[in-house]
């Protein structure tokens, strides 16, 4: 079974962009900025947002964290959007969720100028996912298909079968995989039967946020199988199939899958990294 090293081409990927950036900033003047903004004191949002900065940092985009106390009302955080918005040294905006309850996500994410909607969650990105070539695409679908370009698996004509439809992940990524040439199967938690839909999936994309759901017996022979999973077990970091109690089996019916940690957590950066780039080149080219 072949491991699907995202860590690895997501290095490659920034010391690339590293190099563009470098080139970007002597011809324009001035490095591509990003603005993230959390609410509240979530640890596990502290921690993406502390490796989001990080990885900007590290190939010279410029990274403004706004941290608001988890009090803040909504219309404050409106206001900070609109701030953001107007600013022309700002080329992404970046809202980290989840919000505190009290918030209305959609409303915040709607306000964001779906130009420098970095996430890609914005309506307006949305719909141009689904009609047109245009759009900001949400960073873990983006990097989940770099990487399976990269590893070279065919798409076109293959079955590739979803697990979840959230807005961040399953949802743009059976959208992206359409675009891709493939027939998509979306499974959820109401999905009947889902063994007999996953064992038909030659791309088998997990995106569910639990762990051992998805067992050797569910997967088709020679599966290619992209794990999106982030769960705490025992304090240990694990997918929701990579590292689970069925790996000895997985291993022998998989063809590829991505590891956890290494797989998919390192593509998500590395096309954040590259939206930023990109929405930044629209902004300062003319
Ligand atoms: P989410 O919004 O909670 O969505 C989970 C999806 O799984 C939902 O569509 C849900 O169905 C479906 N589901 C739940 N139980 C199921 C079951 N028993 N059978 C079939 N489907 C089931 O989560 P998300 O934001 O998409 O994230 C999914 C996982 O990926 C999480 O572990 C998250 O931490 C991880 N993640 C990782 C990265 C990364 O960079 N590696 C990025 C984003 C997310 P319903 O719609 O019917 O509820």
């Amino acid at each position: 079974m072949k491991i699907l090293n995202g860590a690895a081409l997501a290095k490659k990927i920034k010391s690339v962009l590293a190099i563009e950036i470098e080139y970007l900033v002597k011809k324009h003047e001035r490095a591509p900025k990003l603005c993230i903004v959390l609410v509240g004191d979530d640890p596990a949002s502290a921690s993406y947002v502390k490796s989001k900065k990080k990885s900007c940092n590290e190939i010279g985009i410029l990274c403004d964290l706004n941290i608001m106390p988890f009090s803040t009302s909504q219309d404050q955080l409106l206001a900070l959007i609109e701030t953001l918005n107007n600013d022309p040294e700002v080329d992404a905006i970046l809202v980290q969720l989840p919000l505190p309850k009290h918030i209305d996500q959609s409303v915040i994410l709607q306000a964001i100028d779906y130009k420098k909607d970095v996430d890609g969650l914005h309506p307006m990105n949305v719909g141009l996912l689904n009609i047109s070539n245009d759009a900001i695409i949400p960073c873990t679908p983006k990097g989940i298909l770099s990487l399976l370009k990269a590893e070279d698996v065919s798409i076109t004509g293959k079955h590739c079968v979803v697990i979840g439809r959230s807005n961040l992940v399953g949802k743009p990524m059976a959208q992206l995989m359409l675009r891709e040439n493939a027939s998509v199967t979306v499974c959820h938690s109401k999905t009947r039967d889902l063994a007999y839909l996953t064992r038909q999936g030659e791309i088998l994309i997990i995106a569910i946020g639990h762990p051992n759901l998805v067992n050797a017996d569910m997967l088709k022979e020679g599966a290619v199988v992209v794990d999106v999973g982030i769960n705490s077990v025992d304090g240990k970091l694990v997918g929701d199939i990579y590292n689970s109690i069925d790996v000895t089996n997985i291993e022998k019916k998989a063809a590829a899958i991505t590891p956890v940690p290494g797989g998919v957590g390192p593509m998500t950066i590395a096309s954040l990294l590259e939206n930023v780039v990109e929405i930044y080149k629209k902004r300062v080219i003319k």
